[in-house]
């Protein structure tokens, strides 16, 4: 039987199809960190992430960062999804780095592994993880939509990255130019929990010029690599 992996995902509708293969589900505001606890527990093939989203920063209570880190020390969880995302209009950047900057050294002072969600801040994410180096429980950029240059960079600090749905998009040429660029050995798939994982491996092994059983193991292995302890 072919192996599959999620690496990236979030909480489905109740009622939906859970995906019979280990994945990455990953929660992004104080709201939801419970329920992706109580789904990971559940269902043995998740691997749950708590983090606090570029998205949310803004809307979180002042005791967010206290409340994360005692559920990363009390359960077996990575790290994110948190990161940068300047794409977004009135943002306050500095907010949003210093959340992902304390995030950052929770994933260090914890070992756990970090997935991050980027866009447009690819400067400032480098700058970020050299000033903190990168968490070596595992590291990953999730949806990965940069420049086969700044893949480059990322792959030589050990970091991962992990391509989504986009890659179906006939507009994301740029994205699957750096998926054909891309090191086997530091490349993920994922669903961000709306694509369907066939589909996206089906189209990513086309792109690369390799079987799709191949890659499937490549990923699955990869998987292991990058969230070690948590990979089930
Ligand atoms: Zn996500």
């Amino acid at each position: 039987m072919t192996a599959f992996f999620d690496a990236h995902g979030h909480l489905l509708d109740a009622g939906s199809r859970q995906p019979d293969y280990p994945r990455v589900v990953c929660g992004t505001c104080e709201s939801d960190w419970e329920a992706v606890l109580a789904h990971a527990i559940s269902d043995e093939r998740v691997i749950p992430m708590l983090g606090l989203h570029p998205w949310f920063v803004e809307g979180a209570s002042p005791k967010w960062l206290p409340r994360l880190e005692s559920l990363l020390r009390s359960h077996p969880v990575g790290m994110g999804e948190c990161g940068l995302d300047f794409a977004r209009k009135d943002t306050d950047r500095l907010t949003q780095e210093a959340a992902f900057r304390a995030q950052l050294r929770l994933a260090h002072d914890l070992h756990r592994p970090l997935a991050m969600h980027v866009v447009r801040a690819w400067g400032r994410i480098l700058d970020l993880l050299r000033e903190e180096g990168v968490p070596p429980a595992g590291t990953m950029v999730h949806a990965y939509a940069g420049s086969p240059e700044t893949a480059r960079k990322l792959q030589s600090m050990g970091v991962f990255l992990s391509f989504s749905g986009d890659i179906l998009k006939p507009d994301r040429s740029k994205v699957r130019e750096s998926l054909r660029t891309v090191d086997a050995t530091h490349l993920l798939l994922e669903t961000d929990g709306t694509a369907d994982l066939m589909r996206v491996l089906e189209r990513a092994a086309e792109i690369r010029g390799v079987t799709r059983e191949s890659l499937a193991a490549q990923t699955r292995e990869n998987g292991r690599r990058c969230f070690q302890e948590l990979f089930r």
